[in-house]
């Protein structure tokens, strides 16, 4: 495939960006070459620069999930934006809109939008900590809550569970107070709740895993997650920024049949605006500001524009939600059509998927947790990365990211990606 455009705009961009690139993931420095520029998109398409079609199975990390440019979306905005674009005065559409999502996902009663994932997780833990009026927080290696200090934290060495900073930049203070535990490992849990649960404000997790490629609790898992906060009065934060309104009208919290104390969203909540949220009871939520002492603001907060094309969105799903066994069937589509091929090879791989979200690691040993993860073959994945794009499918550019299916994506598209996965695969 030619990208010379691509390769033209990447290297003006790096002169004024830094790596050329407003989010490091989209750089490539994981599998190596040059980013594609992306001129336009539909549907189940990606169009770059240079005029090359892929087919999109990143859906911009989640939102695009009933496909680029929908007109359902794109006309609630276009109405929106003769209105004005921002007032940083309350609108109805935010009310709306966080109605629907009170109607839409278990266990709610209020909810406050704001303007990221990160935001939305930075801002779930300050509330926890000043509704216990504790400190310390507990999340595990290999999830991503976003890039606020308190999680770019990483296991300590001595097989402690203290934190400390992952990035420069991150103080030896905040990483104290963030206790890390391995995902699926019980033991070390309970350790860490003996050790620290009466210090721990919340625990935070993804209750589905999309950030070390998909992995999935193991059974009794999050019970004990649960079990364990309401033991030692810890308040359970699951970060559904990604599994929010994609594995389900009522995301992991419906799919698993546990309830959390707050739950943060982003991604598909805001139909492809930048749009975070987190949620709860009245009891915590009461406690942020202007009710409570917990203070927490954003003057483009609830933007009007974003919310349009958010709740357009959670419409759209809450009438549609076939959607959901569609993408399904689709993503079990995939899974089989890649370990039909996979199963003519030597190649040592495995697949985890639920529902939409589908991740292929080249390693012999299940992937449980972010350890078992890095056992993946990252040579092999690059070949993989870059034969797939060339073939016109865009996969995630890195091998800790799942893959997130749109249901603009067709059988005859499958049927294309698997004729790809087998040219590419067979020649790796
Ligand atoms: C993407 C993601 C975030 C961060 O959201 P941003 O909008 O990128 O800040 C947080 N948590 C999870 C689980 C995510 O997948």
């Amino acid at each position: 495939m030619i990208n010379l455009n691509s390769k033209a705009f990447f290297k003006q961009a790096q002169n004024v960006i830094p790596g050329g690139v407003n989010s490091p993931v989209r750089a490539f420095n994981a599998v190596g070459g040059t980013p594609i520029f992306i001129k336009k998109a539909k549907g189940a398409y990606l169009y770059d620069e240079d005029d090359n079609k892929y087919i999109d199975f990143i859906s911009s990390w989640g939102p695009m999930i009933i496909g680029h440019a929908h007109p359902y979306i794109l006309n609630s905005i276009k109405k929106q934006a003769d209105f004005g674009t921002s007032y940083g005065i309350p609108t109805v559409l935010e009310t709306k809109i966080a109605e629907l999502a009170v109607k839409m996902v278990p266990n709610i009663d209020k909810i406050r939008f704001v303007n990221s994932g990160t935001e939305a997780c930075m801002s779930a833990i300050r509330l926890a900590r000043g509704y216990t009026k504790r400190d310390k927080v507990l999340k595990f290696s290999g999830c991503y809550h976003g890039h606020a200090d308190s999680f770019l934290i990483q296991a300590g060495s001595g097989a402690s569970t203290l934190g400390t900073p992952n990035s420069p930049g991150v103080t030896k203070a905040s990483a104290s107070n963030t206790i890390l535990v391995d995902y699926n490992n019980k033991n070390q849990l309970i350790d860490a709740f003996k050790a620290q649960g009466q210090y721990l404000a919340a625990v935070i997790l993804e209750p589905i895993a999309g950030n070390m490629g998909c992995v999935l609790p193991d059974e009794g898992f999050i019970e004990l997650i649960r079990e364990l906060c309401d033991k030692y009065g810890t308040l359970l934060i699951f970060d559904e920024v990604m599994t929010g309104f994609r594995l389900g009208i009522g995301g992991a919290q419906e799919l698993l049949g546990i309830k959390a104390d707050i739950i943060t969203f982003g991604k598909v909540i805001g139909g492809g605006l930048p749009v975070g949220a987190f949620a709860g009871k009245d009891e915590v939520m009461n406690s942020l500001a202007p009710v409570g002492p917990v203070y927490q603001a954003g003057t483009l907060s609830g933007n009007p524009i974003a919310m349009s094309a958010g709740y357009a969105m959670l419409t759209y799903l809450n009438e549609h939600k076939e959607i959901y066994s569609s993408l399904e069937e689709k993503t079990e589509y995939l899974r089989k059509g890649f370990e039909l091929v996979l199963n003519q090879t030597q190649i040592h791989f495995q697949i985890n998927s639920v529902g939409s979200m589908i991740s292929l690691h080249f390693t012999d040993e299940p992937v449980k947790d972010f350890k078992t993860a890095q056992k993946g073959d990252n040579e092999m994945f690059k070949k993989y990365f870059h034969g797939m794009l060339n073939e016109g499918i865009y996969l995630p550019p890195s091998a800790y990211e799942s893959y997130f299916l749109n249901d603009a994506i067709s059988y005859e598209d499958l049927d294309f990606t698997i004729k790809a996965f087998e040219k590419v695969i067979f020649k790796i």
